[in-house]
């Protein structure tokens, strides 16, 4: 016998009331009944993402919201600032690159947070930067940004600005009109506790200004053909209707816990994480002032073969965590606590963890990892 446990940035666990929901009989999404399904996700959507304005959904996954931000919002040939400090924060730089718009990249070391004050010198250096593209939680160095600094700044300009918050939306805060986020672009398989094929995107005031006047091609992700639709409760094209029922139970779930409290667990998730990882003499990989409380990045100790280390945790006892990506296969070890993970779900990854390196000659303390993270727990 083998159970399976995801800890991965992405998918992540669903819930039993998820899964149940998208086993219901399909419906017809024109209908009035479909429409009250709708209405109460975008609402819901709107508690999440912390807006007034309207929020969009459609049948991607996350990447595809992205690609919606850069072509409702640019021409060819407008020049974008996009903050690259790791696997994501690139792709903003490819998307842009694909539709002829250029890039003035920040390049930001991995596994250290962009400082806002960079942003301010690319702004004020170029009065033309149509938008500023940035990630909230970088997920493939486990860094947080500080979006609500960029956010004073970017307000100023006449540029709008992009906050890919994919991995970091219904884990840690994101105040997306208090902050000034014009743009705001999530996906389901995170911390929505949805599987992947959902993606939203929120529209500020400003950049509907800026959308009317973009020229990139742009189809089945265009956000003024989706503001019409939406405006009479209805889709432009076939939504993923089973996702969307699935989502109104996630955003249940999210609203009886409150947002409060979904973020403050994830803060003792991540801490628990942290101090476990500490305790086996591990390194964490990001800077102490960037951790993100999504995903915890850790340096894979000397002698330690990295790949191996989460394959073997993967297939031998069914846990499953993930590898570092690019530059840093094989160099780090990512564990995420987002979404449906609880305390008992960190224990255990631990447990696993430390049977794992200890099998491969990693000389610690047993059961270090799991004591640091259970006085934890025990503070609460
Ligand atoms: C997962 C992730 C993405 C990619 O989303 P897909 O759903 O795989 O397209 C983009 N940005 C961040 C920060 C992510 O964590």
């Amino acid at each position: 016998m083998r159970k399976n446990y995801l800890l991965t940035p992405g998918p992540t666990p669903l819930p039993p009331q998820v899964s149940e929901a998208m086993a219901r009989p399909i419906i017809h999404h024109r209908t009035p009944q479909f429409q009250v399904i709708l209405k109460e996700a975008t609402e819901g959507l709107k508690y999440i993402f912390q807006t007034k304005n309207d929020v969009f959904i459609f049948a991607s996954s996350g990447t595809g919201a992205m690609e919606a931000a850069v072509v409702n919002l640019c021409s060819s040939q407008d020049t974008v600032i996009t903050v690259e400090g790791g696997k994501f924060g690139e792709r903003w730089t490819e998307i842009c690159q694909s539709y002829g718009v250029n890039t003035e990249v920040i390049k930001v070391e991995w596994g250290k947070a962009v400082k806002p004050e960079e942003v301010e010198i690319r702004l004020k250096a170029n009065s033309k930067i149509k938008a500023v593209f940035t990630t909230l939680c970088e997920t493939s160095t486990g860094v947080v940004n500080d979006i609500k600094a960029i956010g004073r700044i970017v307000k100023d300009s006449g540029a709008v600005l992009v906050v890919d918050a994919i991995s970091g939306l219904a884990a840690i805060d994101l105040k997306t009109d208090e902050w000034n986020c014009d743009l705001v672009v999530s996906g389901s398989q995170k911390g929505f506790m949805l599987p992947p094929g959902l993606g939203f995107i929120s529209v500020s005031q400003k950049a509907w200004g800026i959308i009317k006047e973009a020229r990139c091609p742009r189809y089945y992700f265009d956000l003024i053909k989706a503001k019409k639709a939406l405006d009479k409760i209805d889709t432009p094209f076939t939504p993923a209707i089973s996702l969307i029922v699935a989502l109104n139970e996630s955003i249940r779930l999210i609203k009886e816990e409150g947002l409060e409290n979904v973020f403050r667990r994830h803060r003792l998730m991540a801490e628990a994480t942290r101090r476990a990882i500490k305790a086996m003499g591990l390194s964490l990989y990001p800077s102490e002032d960037a951790l993100s409380d999504v995903v915890t990045a850790v340096k894979v100790p000397e002698g330690v073969d990295g790949e191996k280390l989460v394959k073997t945790m993967r297939d031998v006892y069914g846990v499953t965590i993930a590898g570092g990506q690019s530059e840093l296969k094989g160099k780090i070890f990512r564990i995420a606590h987002m979404g449906y993970i609880d305390e008992f779900d960190i224990i255990l990854c631990i447990s696993c963890l430390e049977k794992v390196l200890t099998q491969m000659g990693y000389k610690f303390v047993l059961g270090a990892g799991i004591k640091a993270a259970e006085e934890i727990f025990l503070k609460g």
